[in-house]
Parts: structure tokens; C-alpha cells; sequence
């Protein structure tokens, strides 16, 4: 191929990023890249915890790749509404899609969508002032909140439950969210796990931060923070992490309560059944089976309920259960796994049982919602080193129009209040200088509209 490699990807979180900077390294490559809001980084944004600032700095390494000769930035262009899969077709040799696992999976138990009964994701995405999840309200007038689920998203939920006005006040946090969750009438916050402590989905870090709340005393009840029968070959063959989590919660256990104005409790070996209402028709109490391990043949370990039922008073329910991911307009997808069959990053199609030529997923989309920020960087260089392979043995697409100024007019054409990533700089100082008098690393725009508005004035 004589002409430049055209690569467009479709995304802008850790993934996209990364496959972009592997691309990069390819001499004579450009890469452009597609993102549906103004603003880029999908979940280092709008689903990384603002209280873990240090974890956001990540975005410093994508600020050094866009900078990269080769690289554009599309932002608020969506594909599937602005663009069609044939003008992507017609403008690229290869086309990536980083989209993510966009929405959650259900409990699918009676009560589920009463009212003060929500998804982690819309609680996650309204605190870290998402334009889709601005105008969400949840109701902290109660007193006691359920989490369903014990993965790291639970964990990010229980703790900004549970932090002082002080604490959120430091943070690049919604505004609408801070003064709400300072007004916040909960008392108890409960973690409720399915399984046990061993097989609890939280990593090492996350746990232990929890012991260290200003604002509240974690409880765990010795009992079910105990290693039982079925998991002790589990503990036993696990790594040192493994052990240090589980010393972790049993330390809580241990620990007496210090009086501090909320309680995080971490609930383990219980299943929720349903959720009632209350004579106003919300969200009033989660019934929950009790349940004991077992191990299956395969080795694992699941839950069995044990018959025994308890009731939890919640007025606030959230499902923290794992992401979903959601299909692309024109492209093939396993709605059972959530996510893009590939086979090492390139897109089959399920149909013609091959490869699509040309097309190719990395991150969530690509693998399911698992792993944290890091992991993506080996899962896009597998996807972009299966791409580069492909375009070595003349096996991408042959567009007609691959002149970057091509699919820059036909941008325009569709979207004319289109984003550059120049623009996002702006967009990124503005934030910055807004935090400034408040000691906060910036104040957020949380809606379109504001964002674009902002870029016309400056
Ligand atoms: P996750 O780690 O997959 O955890 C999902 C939790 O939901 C597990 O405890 C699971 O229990 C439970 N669950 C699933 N179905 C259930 C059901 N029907 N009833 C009751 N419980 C159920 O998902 P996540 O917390 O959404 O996190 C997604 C990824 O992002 C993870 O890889 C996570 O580490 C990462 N993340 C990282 C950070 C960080 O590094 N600080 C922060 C946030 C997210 P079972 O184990 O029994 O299935």
C-alpha cells in the first residue's frame, strides 16, 4: 500500500487510545477518532470514581497521543446517526470500534424498577457529571441504601455514599451531585455479595480504602467474613492478593466500631429475591436469601440458597451487578455475551462464520466489562498488531475517498458543531480555571449544550 494506512476508531476511552497509540507507531499511519460527546476518555471521566484522582492522571499519556502527528480527534459525531457504517466504509482501510460495555446488567427480580431502585451505572454517571445522566435524582432523604454486587463499581458506590461534605467538596465532582449527597440523610450503607469473602470481585486497594472512611466504620459480621468449607481449596491456591483481601475484611470483623456518622456494611453469602414497595409505591425493603457454598463439578464455587430469608430496610436499592455492552447500528453482536464476536480483535461475522474484513474491536466491547484501565493496553495492541498484520498482507478495505480532507468536509457536512480535540483543550483549561478559586481540579460542563456554548465564547 503506497498511500497512508486511514484508520478510524470509534470510541475515546482507554482503549480507543491505546489501540491508537499502537497504530501510531506504524510509520505512514493516520488515525482518526470518533467519540458521540464533546469531550473525550469515556470512563476515565465519566466512570472513574472522583475521589481517585490519581487514577484519572492517566489521561496525561492520552493527551501525548493525540499530540501525535496523524492523529484527529471527532467529537459529539456519533456513528450510527451521523455517519453510517458505508461512510466509514467509503473514508477508511480499517475501522476499530472501542464502545465499550455503555449500560448495566439487571437482577431481573420483582420490585426491580420501582422508584429508588437504580442502576449503579446511572448513580456512577450522574456523580461524574455525564450529560446522559445530568438530570438523574436519586432520593437521600433515606436512611439506608442497598448495593447488589461486590465488585469494584459497588465499592466506588458505597464510598461516595459515605464521604464527608469535606471530602466531596475536593473533587471534580457534579455540583447538583455534591450539594445532594451533602444534604444526604443515610445512615447505613450495605454491600450485599452473593458469594463469600474469597470470591468477592473487589481488588486489594479498593478494599482496604474502605477502612480508612472519614465518615464511616465498615462492619462485617466475623461469621461471614469466615472462609467456609467450600472455598478453602480456592483460598488455599490463591495468589498472595487473594489472602491480603480476605485478611482485610476479616480484619474489619475484628475492629470495633469508632462511632462515626455512617456504617458500611459488607453483607456476604446473600442473594436478593425481590424488592417491596412502600405504601408511597417505592423502594422500601430488599427480601434476601440466605445462601451457603457449594462446590460444582467443574471446581467452582456458587451459591445455594439455604431456604432461610432476611429482610433489609433500604429506601435507596442500587444493582451493581457488572456492565453490558449494547449493539452497533449495521454491525454483528452476541447479544448472550454483550459483546462483538472477534477472534483476537478482528470482527466475525457470525452469518458467513469469518472475519470482516476491515473491521476490528478492542476493550470492553471487544472482551465484556472486566479488568481495570491497564488491561486495555494489551487488549488493543493485540487488535492493533491484528490489523497491522492485515494491512502487511493487503487484507483491509480499498476506500474511495481515503483523503483526510475528504471525511473532514463530509464531517462537517453532518455535524457542524463537530469537536477537535483542540477544541477539548479549551474545553479542558475552562474546566480547570473554573476549580481553581474552589481548590478543585476542575468544575465539570455536564451538558452538551453548556460545552459547546463555552467553545463559542472563547
Ligand atoms: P464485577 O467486577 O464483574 O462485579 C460484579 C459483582 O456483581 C460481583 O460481585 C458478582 O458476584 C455480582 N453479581 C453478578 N450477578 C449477580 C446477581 N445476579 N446477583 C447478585 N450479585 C451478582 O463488575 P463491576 O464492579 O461493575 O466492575 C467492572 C470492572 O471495572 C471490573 O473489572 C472492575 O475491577 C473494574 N473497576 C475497577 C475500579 C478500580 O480499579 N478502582 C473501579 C471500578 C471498576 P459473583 O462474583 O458471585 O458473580
Amino acid at each position: 500500500m503506497n498511500e497512508p494506512l486511514r484508520v478510524a476508531i470509534v470510541g475515546s476511552g482507554p482503549a480507543a487510545f491505546y489501540a491508537a497509540e499502537h497504530l501510531l507507531k506504524r510509520p505512514e499511519t493516520q488515525v482518526d477518532m470518533i467519540e458521540r460527546l464533546p469531550t473525550p476518555y469515556g470512563l476515565v471521566r465519566g466512570g472513574v470514581a472522583p475521589d481517585h484522582p490519581k487514577i484519572k492522571s492517566v489521561t496525561a499519556i492520552y493527551e501525548k497521543i493525540a499530540a501525535q502527528p496523524g492523529f484527529r480527534f471527532f467529537g459529539n459525531l456519533e456513528y450510527g446517526r451521523h455517519l453510517s457504517r458505508a461512510d466509514l466504509e467509503a473514508h477508511f482501510h480499517a475501522l476499530l470500534y472501542a464502545t465499550g460495555a455503555q449500560t448495566d446488567r439487571r437482577l431481573d427480580l420483582p420490585g426491580e424498577d420501582l422508584p429508588g431502585s437504580h442502576s449503579a451505572t446511572e448513580f456512577v454517571g450522574w456523580y461524574n457529571g455525564h450529560p446522559d445522566f445530568r438530570h438523574r435524582a436519586f432520593d437521600l432523604s433515606c436512611e439506608s441504601v442497598a448495593i447488589v454486587g461486590m465488585g469494584n463499581v459497588a465499592l466506588d458506590v458505597a464510598r461516595i455514599l459515605c464521604l464527608t461534605p469535606r471530602e466531596l467538596r475536593e473533587t471534580d465532582m457534579a455540583d447538583d451531585a455534591i450539594e445532594a449527597l451533602s444534604r444526604s440523610a443515610v445512615k447505613d450503607v450495605y454491600l450485599i455479595g452473593r458469594r463469600g469473602v474469597v470470591q468477592a470481585a473487589f481488588t486489594t486497594n479498593e478494599v482496604r480504602e474502605l477502612g480508612e472512611l472519614e465518615g464511616a466504620d465498615v462492619i462485617v459480621s466475623p461469621a461471614e467474613a469466615e472462609v467456609d468449607a467450600a472455598s478453602a481449596e480456592e483460598f488455599a491456591a490463591g495468589r498472595i492478593s487473594l489472602k491480603t483481601k480476605v485478611e482485610i475484611v476479616q480484619g474489619f470483623a475484628r475492629r470495633a466500631p469508632a462511632g462515626r456518622p455512617r456504617r458500611l456494611h459488607m453483607r456476604f453469602r446473600l442473594s436478593p429475591l425481590e424488592l417491596t414497595e412502600d405504601a408511597r409505591g417505592k423502594v422500601a425493603l430488599v427480601r434476601l436469601a440466605r445462601n451457603e457454598l457449594v462446590r460444582g463439578p467443574d471446581g467452582s464455587v456458587r451459591a445455594q440458597a439455604t431456604g432461610e430469608v432476611e429482610e433489609l430496610r433500604a429506601g435507596l436499592v442500587f444493582r451493581s451487578v457488572g456492565y453490558r455492552g449494547v449493539p452497533l447500528p449495521e454491525l454483528p453482536f452476541d447479544p448472550r455475551a454483550g459483546v462483538i464476536p472477534n477472534e483476537r480483535g478482528r470482527m466475525c461475522d457470525p452469518q458467513a462464520g469469518s472475519a470482516l474484513r476491515g473491521h476490528y474491536v478492542s476493550g470492553w466491547i471487544k472482551r465484556g466489562p472486566t479488568g481495570v484501565i491497564g488491561n486495555n493496553k494489551a487488549d488493543s495492541v493485540e487488535t492493533a498488531n491484528s490489523l497491522i498484520e492485515d494491512a502487511a498482507r493487503g487484507a483491509l478495505l480499498s476506500p474511495a475517498r481515503p483523503d483526510p480532507a475528504a471525511f473532514e468536509a463530509l464531517v462537517r457536512e453532518r455535524q457542524p458543531r463537530v469537536v477537535t480535540f483542540e477544541d477539548w483543550r479549551r474545553l479542558d483549561a475552562l474546566e480547570i480555571e473554573r476549580g481553581r478559586p474552589q481548590g478543585r481540579p476542575r468544575v465539570k460542563f455536564t451538558s452538551v449544550e453548556e460545552m459547546l456554548a463555552a467553545l463559542v465564547r472563547t
